[in-house]
């Protein structure tokens, strides 16, 4: 039967892709990736040779409903030949899907069309910071990224009596500017976790006070993807 599949992808290693990703990426009509190029090395190195469309999020809100269509089969225009019910599988450039990367506009627009989507579970990057920091796991909220001006400082105040554990996505060039604002609003002896080039060669977690790791990251120049895990305000 046609489908949606969210297809998680690896965060850096390629060990972690699961059998049944290789699988439906391999079953399915088409896939949908974010950037074609990176998907390419990831279905050069498996061998997959499934016909691949760009799908952003500069052209996400323009295509969604046109790609429930093609899985409905209702639209005999598509670049498809018109062929109805494909399944198509959607991946990002790493991690899952709809997780700080497109994938929530195709999900609704497909369920409120009746098409059915069906979730693979896979890699993402904050399941295993917010395991390494040691932190309470049994609730916590996601922030992903912080908005990058407007509205980031009052979203930080929101969070400053947040007792549930953190976790925020940050690029290598604003970790320091988020680490002041984190202490701005948390205070600077609140417990943080800074992991960075997860499941990759240099790999590492550093644990302590924000004002330990804004001394350490001001002096060593922060290089790689980062998520950081902010210990709640009860803890
Ligand atoms: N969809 C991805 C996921 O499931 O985690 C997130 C994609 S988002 C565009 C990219 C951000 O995820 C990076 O800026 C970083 O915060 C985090 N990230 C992705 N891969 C990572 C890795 N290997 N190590 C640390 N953080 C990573």
């Amino acid at each position: 039967m046609s489908k949606l599949y969210i297809v998680p992808t690896p965060i850096g290693n390629l060990e972690d892709i699961t059998l049944r990703a290789l699988r439906i990426l391999r079953e399915v009509d088409l896939i949908l990736a974010e950037d074609t190029r990176t998907t390419a090395v990831l279905l050069r190195h498996f061998d997959i040779s499934t016909p691949m469309r760009s799908h952003h999020k500069f052209n996400e809100h323009a295509t969604a409903q046109r790609i429930a269509e093609e899985i409905l089969g209702a639209n005999p225009n598509s670049s498809l030949h018109g062929k109805s019910g494909k399944t198509i599988a959607l991946v990002s450039d790493a991690g899952t899907p709809g997780i700080s990367d497109p994938g929530f506009l195709l999900v609704r627009t497909c369920l409120e069309a009746g098409v059915e989507v069906e979730s693979l579970p896979g890699p993402t990057a904050f399941v295993p910071a917010l395991l390494q920091s040691g932190f309470p796991c049994d609730r916590f909220c996601f922030e992903g990224f912080l908005p990058q001006k407007k509205g980031r400082s009052s979203r930080l105040a929101a969070l400053a009596d947040e007792s549930r554990t953190m976790i925020f996505y940050e690029s290598p060039f604003r970790i320091v500017r988020l680490l002041e604002q984190l202490g701005e609003h948390f205070g600077l002896d609140r417990e943080i976790s800074v992991s960075r080039e997860l499941t990759k060669k240099f790999e590492e977690t550093r644990r302590g006070s924000i004002s330990s790791l804004l001394e350490y990251f001001r002096t060593t120049a922060p290089k790689g993807e980062f998520v950081l895990i902010v210990k709640g305000s009860l803890c």
